[in-house]
């Protein structure tokens, strides 16, 4: 493989079979100077390292308790004013046929985020996660994420320890990756100013480690931001992991720019989240997994990456609407037998698991872990 590279592409290279460390000058090597080809065999050799040649999905569900959102942040599609058209907000009996769906489907798992509603309390939140639990104790629930957090925190005057205490204790089983965005606080400024900023979305992971809570972690790309900002993200999350082994899988995020206010902005296209997908394999060597997600990338893509140091495709993803409020021409969710065809398709043994990466047994709706 390494006979028709350059000598810079040859040291680069050289590092990553070593299992070596990869620094951030490496890091912008592979941003501004690696072709794609070299990348993704590189990346794949990792993802095979790591991973042989599983390609994870699991059968999940998705919840958006309310789009209403004291914030504005500019790439977002999803998010409404209290008194939009558009505004909704789940009752109680909208979050047990939620669930019941779910679990009739037989869902292993429940991914909940939203907006900031500025009229429910915290008590409202939590009584999400507790309907969920009470309704089915037997669906993991994935919800809030640092953003939310902080503003519970907020609103509640009480430290995140506090506040993540009280939503393990209604049922909380780990926390997805969003809000993360682009660390850099320029970049953060133009995109959402107001909203957590990198120091809290890192503290409230930090702190959701050290309760044995185990979390996502995802980076936007594809918008204002510079390769330099995305080699310092992942150089940022590479370094909580090294402190708390926390985090479970990476997802690179594209920017999907219709309506929201960066719509002049191109969509990034397959080769940009092949190459972002093969450097975050590459850079995030203490990451176990990293999830190429279908239902943004769209279908073709997401089994490229496959081979370009994804080794999940996330799930059925019944009732996503973050991304298609945001223009994404993807399906609404997909079977178990679709995802096996497009895992197959791709040359890899699909293998279902829970949250936790665990195996999942299944027979028909009936599933067990192992
Ligand atoms: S990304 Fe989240 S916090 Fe920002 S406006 Fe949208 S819903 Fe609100």
């Amino acid at each position: 493989m390494l006979d028709t590279l350059t000598t810079e592409s040859r040291q680069v290279a050289d590092k990553v079979l070593a299992g070596e460390r990869l620094s951030f000058e490496d890091g912008m090597f592979l941003e501004q100077s690696m072709d794609l080809h070299t990348l993704g065999q590189l990346a794949n050799v990792v993802r095979e390292q790591k991973n042989g040649n599983v390609a994870y999905y699991n059968t999940n569900i998705h919840l958006n308790p309310t789009n209403v959102c004291v914030y504005r942040c500019r790439f977002c599609a999803f998010r409404s004013d209290l008194k939009d058209e558009k505004a909704y907000t789940f009752d109680e009996a909208g979050i047990r046929e939620r669930v019941l769906e779910g679990q009739a489907a037989g869902a292993t798992e429940i991914h909940v985020v939203g907006g900031l509603h500025h009229r429910k309390k915290f008590d409202w939140y939590l009584d999400v996660v507790r309907t969920i639990h009470e309704t089915c104790p037997k669906i993991h629930v994935k919800a809030w994420t640092p953003v939310e957090i902080s503003w519970f925190s907020f609103i509640t005057k009480k430290p995140v320890r506090w506040v993540l205490e009280q939503l393990v204790d209604a049922g909380l089983g780990s926390m997805p990756g969003g809000g993360a965005e682009i660390f850099d606080p320029e970049v953060r400024k133009q995109l959402c100013e107001h909203k957590a900023d990198g120091d809290v979305w890192f503290d409230v992971h930090r702190t959701a480690h050290e309760l044995g809570l185990r979390s996502n972690a995802t980076m936007l790309y594809g918008h204002i931001e510079e390769p330099q900002h995305r080699i310092d993200h992942l150089i940022q999350l590479r370094d909580l992991q090294d402190e708390t082994g926390g985090f479970q899988t990476f997802i690179p995020l594209a920017f999907h720019p219709d309506n929201t206010e960066l719509h002049t902005i191109q969509k990034p296209d397959g080769l940009v989240d092949l190459k972002t997908m093969a450097i975050s394999r590459l850079m995030l060597d203490n990451f176990e997994h990293i999830k190429a997600y279908w239902i943004m990338l769209g279908e073709q893509t997401a089994q490229l990456a496959l081979s370009y140091g994804a080794d999940d495709i996330d799930g059925t993803v019944v009732h996503e609407l973050i991304y298609h409020d945001a223009g994404a021409e993807t399906p609404e969710g997909k079977t178990v037998e679709q995802l096996h065809q497009l895992i197959h398709e791709a040359g890899r043994d699909p293998v279902e698991r829970d949250t936790l990466y665990r195996r999942v047994t299944r027979n028909g709706n009936e599933w067990t872990v192992a």
